[in-house]
Formats: structure tokens, sequence, C-alpha cells
């Protein structure tokens, strides 16, 4: 019988899923750089814009690309996956196929600082009004639901103080309103949570960050069932543009096939450094998903199988959140995350800095969180640069 790759491992999936060979028999995965295809006649041009097999142009689709989409949709136990330049381009397609002039859209609180303009600055210019909860309160979830609501969104573990949803709970509630729930994964990534196997619609991911992991392209992709990408993402990706680039899409199918070594290793390390960090003198307060002492552990333990590479401490205040930083001499002041290199950054003053202050204080941020994405380097080496930075804070 033949090997069904839906049945794989996670490991071999990332490294033979999607793969489709040329008639040299390359091993590694083709980078095709071509915008358009030649057809053999023209019934079978006809024929392709028909919807017929074959591709027409890299707006619409590329082998390259569409190794990376299958490839990850595998990694996800997705049906389908359609690729996008840049995580935002993603959140945004994610949710603009799902609404219409009048729709309502509920959205968890904590969101990455993008994702809250296109809700709060773009969307209204089309009639779209979001309300904003408390991702882990349930029951508002619930309370903010409107007859017109057609679209969740959150992000669990949310960006920067890792709070963690209850993505069941959340499905559940979308679906009796009949809206659509959109989890952006990329805290968690593929190894450690299926928010579909758990109720959700639609997954997103910024490939920016873990699926690269080496610091070098943008990417994103939407991930779901078949026919919901058909219905409800087909046409606006063609038509709208925001088509992954082939060589972008070559260096994140790259990267998926380390992604679970790459996660898993940084998770180890996190975990570590984690515990180091809660039991320093000068640390008021630890948020670790891997840690017992996360405020939502046991919610962790059913719907994540890790805690990830990233960890949220207190130092109490601005001045002594930047002196840890610039104390630093291996990991490097950063706001990005998920790379091979560890960063750490101030998010009050980079990433949540447009945030209105009143709302940083409803996620509770306040001036002394650092929020650090750990890297590959040794987890000596980084726990001797956070300690000494720890002990100048
Ligand atoms: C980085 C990030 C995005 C945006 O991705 P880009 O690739 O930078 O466009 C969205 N959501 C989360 C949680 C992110 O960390």
């Amino acid at each position: 019988m033949a090997e069904d790759p839906r049945d794989w491992e996670l490991e071999t999936q990332a490294v033979r899923g999607g793969l489709m060979r040329t008639e040299h028999g390359e091993i590694s995965e083709a980078l095709f750089l071509t915008q358009s295809f030649a057809y053999e006649s023209a019934a079978s041009a006809d024929a392709r814009f028909a919807g017929g097999p074959g591709f027409i142009y890299q707006r619409f689709g590329n082998p390259t690309t569409e190794m990376f989409e299958q490839r990850l949709a595998l990694m996800e136990g997705a049906e389908a996956c359609r690729a996008t330049a840049s995580g935002m381009a993603a959140v945004h397609l994610a949710l603009m196929g799902l609404v219409r002039a009048g729709d309502h859209i509920v959205a968890g609180r904590a969101l990455f600082g993008s994702c809250r303009w296109i809700l709060s600055e773009w969307m209204p210019r089309f009639g779209v009004e979001t309300t904003y909860v408390d991702a882990t309160d349930i029951a508002a979830w619930k309370n903010a639901v409107r007859p017109n609501t057609k679209a969740f969104l959150v992000e669990s573990p949310a960006n920067p103080l890792l709070e963690v949803t209850a993505i069941g709970a959340v499905a559940e509630i979308a679906h009796a309103a009949g809206a659509k729930l959109v989890v952006d994964n990329v805290f968690a990534t593929p190894v450690f949570q299926k928010p579909l196997a758990l109720g959700a619609d639609v997954v997103v991911y910024s490939a920016t960050k873990h699926i690269d992991g080496q610091g070098r392209v943008l990417g994103g992709a939407i991930l779901g069932a078949a026919e919901l990408l058909t219905s409800a993402y087909k046409d606006i990706h063609r038509h709208t543009g925001p088509a992954l680039s082939p060589f972008n899409a070559w260096v994140l199918l790259k990267g998926l096939e380390t992604l679970e070594l790459r996660v898993r290793r940084q998770t180890e390390t996190a975990a570590k450094l984690a515990d180091a960090i809660a039991s320093h003198g000068k640390v008021m307060r630890t948020i670790y998903p891997g840690r017992a002492d996360h405020p939502q552990a046991a919610l962790i333990a059913n719907q994540m199988s890790g805690g990830g590479n990233v960890i949220a401490f207190d130092l109490g205040g601005r001045e002594a959140a930047w002196r840890f930083l610039d104390t630093l001499q291996i990991v490097d002041i950063s706001n990005n995350l998920g790379d091979a290199k560890s960063m750490a950054t101030h998010p009050c003053t980079t990433t949540h800095r447009s945030m209105p202050e009143a709302e940083r204080l409803e996620i509770g941020l306040t001036e002394g969180w650092i929020r650090m994405s750990v890297g590959l380097e040794g987890p000596g080496d980084l726990t001797r640069d956070v300690s000494r930075a720890l002990d100048a804070a």
C-alpha cells in the first residue's frame, strides 16, 4: 500500500512533505523563479484557465510555493494552505475573507500591534466593527457576540505576556454564533499546538518567525479546511496580490525541514533559562508557558505539548529593564522572535509603544517587562549572559 504523508510523523513530513521532483530527480527542492508558464497548445491553455491542473501565473501559484504550502499543511494537519508574503498579509486576508460591511469581529485584546491596527483603524473604514475581550475570560467572548458577528481572532499564547486562551471553548462559542475562529499560532508553532484539531477554523502564521527561524525572509500562511480556503480565500488571494515570492517560499521550505529540531532545542533552553530568571532576586515575576506557575498551567497542559521559546519577565521598572538590555553581551536587543539568535526587547517602548497606556495596563504590560526569544546558543552561555544582565538590573 502506498504511504500516505498525512500518516507520517512530523519529522518525516518536515523533510519529505509536499516534495515535487522534476525529471532530474533533484534531492533538494527546486526553486522555480518563473512568473508565468507556457502551454503546450491553445487547448491546454483553455483547460488550465478552466480550472484544470497546472500553473498559470505566479500570483495564483508556483511549484516552489506549492511545495511549501503542502508541507506546512501536512505538518499542521490541515487540508489546505495558502502562502502569503508576510504574516500580516495572512492575518489581513484571514479576516477580510470572512467579513463584509456591517459585520462584527470579536478579538482577544492582547494582539500583535499590526493586527490591532487592522481591527481598530482599517476595518472600520469598511463598516466592520471589533469588540476586544480578555481572551482568558470565556464569558467575555460569549457576551461580546452580536447577531452580525462573523469572525473571532485570538493569539494563543499571546504577545507579549503569553496569555493562553481555551481554543476549544472559544471555538464552540464562535460556532454557536455562526462565526469562524481564526487562531494566530505563531508562539506555539505547529510543533506544540494544533488549533484546528482543538476546534479552530483557520490558523495563521507569520512564517517570518520560527518557520524561517534564521532571520532571512518574510512570509505567512493561512491554513484550514479545503472548502473554506476555496470559498473564503481563493479569489481574494489571487486578485489582491499577497502572493509569497517563490524565492522566499524556497527559503521557508528549507526552514520547515529543521523547524521541529530548532523549536525543541530552543524550548529546552528556554525552560532552563526561565527557571534561572524566575529564581533571580531582581525579577518580580516570570511568565513562561512551560512552568508550573504559569497562571494557566492546567489549560496549557491540555492544549499545548511544549512551552515554546518565549519568556516574559518583570524587572519592576523601565530603568532596570533598560539596564538589563544594555548589559547583555550575547543576546541581541531586537523585537523579532523565533530566530536562531536569542533576542530580548522592552515591549513598552518598542512593539507595544503605540498601544494606549490604559490598554497596556489592561493587559498587565507595565514598564518593567522584558520579552525574550530564546535561540540556539549554548544554554550555559545564555544563562551566564542573562544572569549577569539581571545582576546589573
Ligand atoms: C510577527 C507576527 C505577526 C506578523 O508577521 P510578519 O511576518 O511580520 O508580517 C503576526 N502575529 C504574530 C503573533 C507575530 O509574532
